[in-house]
């Protein structure tokens, strides 16, 4: 859809053009080639008005480090050197005069970032660490303007705190949509119309002035609220893969690209495990009925998948998404029989620790409820600091090691034989826990980590076989 040009018979129901905002992730403006690519598909489409980048690949995760306590000044200077090499390896592919001033500015956010890296180690912060992440951003953005204008493309910087303002949760702050609405319109929005404006995914900023982040792999949010905010028209996601797979591509090969998909479906896909979009991303894109599309900013000629709300095939089966690193709790107490209250007691305890729940079944004297550990972590996020406090009201096991496999489809809850379709294949497997009929996308069970691999392949291999 990208190499359309904007002609005089396309339809524009609006008086303003139409407006397609464009995110490019970190893979996509990892290097000079990725950004020139990318700057390449902004040129073919003279929709995309608006750019919302990433950091360079690499970048948020030394910047993660940075932020963490027990680092050393040399470790510290090394990070940041190794940043100011994924930068400079950008710039120095542009005329000189264009690659000093562009390093000057580097040198400049990283002087500062060094401070902030300084200021951690001897007093550690949340809001000093977002101050930290937001510099990957920071600097992708102003090379990335440059790549524009070095294509003859109005490309201009908009640093995106003027109008994302967020409250002052550090790590996961929220925004105040109807500040970026009026700030949009007030400072973005008349940009617009003869430039096309590069700012930054994740990161805004809050009532006193300090930088702010959405969250790990935010920028595709930031990307889907810039276009509510503006009432843009379309959000292209462009990433490293072709769109949206049947299944991880990494675990079979028969998973192939989806072109067309329900936003119910996409959003399951995006909250159990298919790691393409931020789970919040579909979040301003249904409420407003924004089409999004994810393809490759490598391979744009491939196409890649559309995401809206009417789709022409809704198939019983459309994909399994893996999520790891799963744990299980189940409570349980006698005095749950006949009793009222307890369920809200447990979730009082959760809701403390700002815990998440995903699944959740019950019997008469037990509730199990699932939680997704951020990837990577080392630490379960069921502390036994929170077991503590749930033991005050109930017997309490905690499991760790499986993995949710979510089967997403459409109307789930009413077709025939779905269970054993499902159960069959896999009928030599232990199945831990089952959840299905709150909603007609999807089914979802847990099972050991080592057996998942193989559930996803075999099931891919039944409910796709003849699609
Ligand atoms: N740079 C941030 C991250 O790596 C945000 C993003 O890329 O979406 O998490
Ligand atoms: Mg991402």
């Amino acid at each position: 859809m990208n190499s359309v040009q904007l002609s005089s018979t396309t339809a524009a129901p609006k008086s303003l053009p139409s407006l397609t905002v464009a995110k490019f992730g970190g893979t996509s403006v990892a290097d000079f080639e990725a950004m020139l690519r990318c700057a390449h598909i902004i040129k073919n489409d003279t929709r995309n008005r608006l750019i919302v980048v990433s950091a360079s690949a690499g970048v948020t995760n030394y910047l993660v480090r940075l932020s963490q306590e027990n680092i050393s000044v040399n470790e510290q200077k090394d990070i940041i050197d190794n940043i100011r090499a994924i930068q400079f390896n950008i710039t120095q592919h542009f005329s000189s005069d264009i690659e000093a001033s562009l390093n000057t500015e580097i040198n400049r956010l990283l002087d500062e970032l060094t401070q902030h890296a300084l200021t951690q180690s001897l007093q550690h912060s949340a809001k000093n660490s977002d101050a930290i992440l937001a510099y990957g951003e920071q600097c992708s953005s102003r090379i990335f303007a440059q790549v524009l204008q070095s294509i003859d493309v109005a490309g201009e910087y908009f640093n995106v705190q003027q109008v994302m303002k967020t409250n002052s949760t550090y790590g996961k702050a929220i925004v105040d949509l109807n500040l970026l609405k009026s700030h949009c319109a007030q400072l973005l929005a008349p940009k617009l119309v003869n430039k096309v404006i590069v700012t930054q995914g994740f990161i805004g900023q809050d009532g006193e002035g300090n930088t702010t982040t959405l969250g790990r792999g935010g920028s595709d949010y930031s990307a889907a609220l810039l276009t509510e905010a503006l009432q843009g028209d379309n959000l292209s996601i462009w990433t490293d893969v072709v769109g949206i797979f049947t299944t991880d591509p990494r675990i079979t090969d028969q998973a192939r690209a989806i072109k067309e998909i329900s936003f119910g479906e996409a959003a399951e896909m995006a909250t159990f495990g298919a790691k393409i979009l931020h789970p919040a991303t579909l979040i301003p894109a249904m409420r407003c009925n924004i089409p999004v599309f994810v393809g490759s900013s490598k391979e744009p000629e491939k196409g890649g998948t559309q995401i809206k709300k009417k789709v022409d095939s809704t198939p019983t089966y459309r994909s399994i998404a893996l999520r790891r690193e799963q744990t299980l709790v189940t409570v349980k107490s006698p005095a749950m029989l006949h009793a009222s209250g307890f369920l809200a007691k447990v979730f009082g305890v959760l809701a403390k620790y700002e815990l998440s729940v995903d699944l959740v079944t019950t019997s008469e004297i037990s509730v199990a409820l699932t939680f997704d550990n951020p990837s990577g972590s080392t630490q379960s996020l069921i502390t036994n600091t929170v077991v503590a406090e749930l033991e005050q009201l109930c017997e309490v096991s905690v499991e760790n090691g499986l993995s949710l496999v979510a089967v997403i489809g459409n109307g789930l809850t009413g077709a025939k034989g779905i269970g054993q379709n499902i159960f069959e294949a896999i009928n030599d497997i232990n199945i831990r826990m089952i959840c299905h009929g709150a909603s007609a996308n999807n089914l979802c069970f847990l099972v050991a980590e080592n057996d998942a691999n193989f559930v996803v392949e075999k099931l891919h291999k039944t409910l796709f076989a003849k699609i």
